[in-house]
């Protein structure tokens, strides 16, 4: 059997962690085992009827076919409407595309402004996927760390060098579920201004906010920045729909035509049941993401609360849906979230995915009954040390 050498792009990259994970308890549950699932970062709430409707009518409708590119008009005006509505954002259909979730809409985005040797910034800890899109784009991740997590402008200069290209933002942020200030916002704005560089600014957990924390587009912080952003967001957490598969982005038109570009020979259009899916999502009413953060807030504080108890150090959550703790230097993050699966059936993340060792991340997608089992024995587990 021949073996053909593999890419150097492809070689360069490891599989997404959350994934692999989730590959392993989906087997335990296979072979029968009662596992505890707090992986991944997925709603665990059903897709709202009017949605599971649009979806259902666009199939008996024979909506089946390739849409444009960019995506259905009506969807991009829905896209142009939820910028202007929810993040005072004046985008044109120009300015925007969706792709397949906001993963692709990333590997989009970074692959169309990276040029091989290029710097894109990551500030760690890091969702999974920023270095890894970054490598296949030939680009180099630049990976910033400070002690508390939150990023003034003076940490990130430090990392900007002549190669600098782009910086990846995210909040909420996913694993550390902090919530950028306006001022950290506005701060970073004079910064980008005056090296150009590109924010790819990832909101896709926007709605997803606690004890008053607010959350504020970074495009939307002064005049100019627009040209200085590709603003990312999706329908997966908003609106419970991870299997739709739809993001999308709004930015400058000349960076969103030629991604739409690169779209054309990845993927055509997007599927047209979820575009359609998506349109009744976006301009249809809020009541299941509010009643998903109301009962997120109610186990935030559990896990946040038993944490205390154990005496274990976390970040305060302010947004998202995880909780991301300290268990150095007592356990190897890695070996604390093997021997949790393997011995106690719950499964978590661990820091390494997310660029930092010696703290694991926690999903708190589990309804409250599971959870608190899974709080019991991560308190076992730390008891038994
Ligand atoms: N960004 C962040 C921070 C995420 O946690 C995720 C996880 N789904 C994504 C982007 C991608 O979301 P999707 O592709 O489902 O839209
Ligand atoms: N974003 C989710 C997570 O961080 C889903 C997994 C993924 O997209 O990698 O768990």
């Amino acid at each position: 059997m021949p073996k053909f050498a593999l890419s150097g792009a492809v070689r360069s990259i490891e599989p997404s962690p959350t994934f692999e994970i989730e590959a392993k308890v989906k087997e335990m549950q296979k072979n029968g085992a009662k596992v505890f699932n707090l992986n991944l970062g997925e709603p665990d709430f059903f897709t709202s009827d009017n949605v599971k409707s649009a979806a259902l009518i666009a199939i008996v409708e024979n909506k089946t076919r390739y849409t444009q590119v960019k995506g259905m008009p009506k969807l991009l005006e829905a896209v142009c409407e939820k910028f202007k509505s929810d993040n005072g954002l004046v985008y044109t259909p120009k300015e925007v595309i969706v792709s397949n979730g906001a993963k692709q809409i990333l590997y989009l985005a970074i692959r169309t402004v990276c040029e091989v040797g290029d710097e894109v910034i990551v500030l760690a800890p890091y969702w999974v996927s920023y270095p890894e899109i970054t490598k296949l784009a030939g680009g180099k991740p630049v990976i910033v760390k400070t002690d508390d997590f939150r990023f003034s402008a003076e940490a990130i200069r430090k990392a900007i060098t002549r190669k600098t290209k782009a910086i990846v933002i995210n909040s909420p942020n996913n694993p550390t579920s902090i919530v950028w200030t306006k001022d950290e916002l506005e701060e970073l704005g004079k910064l980008v201004m005056k090296y150009r560089i590109l924010v790819i600014s990832d909101e896709i957990y926007e709605r997803f906010l606690f004890d008053g924390a607010k959350h504020f587009s970074f495009a939307a912080m002064a005049p100019k920045l627009k040209n200085y952003t590709i603003t990312v967001n999706g329908v997966s957490k908003t609106y419970a729909m991870t299997g739709f598969r739809v993001g999308y982005a709004g930015g400058p038109a000349y960076i969103i035509e030629k991604m739409a570009d690169l779209q054309s020979h990845v993927s055509s259009s997007i599927c047209s049941i979820s575009q359609e899916a998506a349109v009744e999502a976006l301009s249809g009413g809020k009541e299941l993401v509010n009643k998903m953060v109301r009962e997120f807030d109610e186990r935030r504080k559990l896990v946040c609360d038993d944490l205390r108890n154990l005496g274990v150090e976390f970040i305060k959550p302010e947004g998202a849906y995880y909780v991301f703790f300290k268990v150095e230097p007592h356990f190897d993050s890695m070996h604390f979230c093997e021997i949790l699966l393997q011995d106690f059936k719950v499964a978590l993340n661990p820091g390494e995915s997310f660029g930092t060792p010696g703290w694991v991340r926690l999903s708190y997608t589990v309804n409250r009954d599971d959870l608190k089992e899974a709080m019991y024995r991560i308190g076992m587990m730390f008891r038994r040390g």
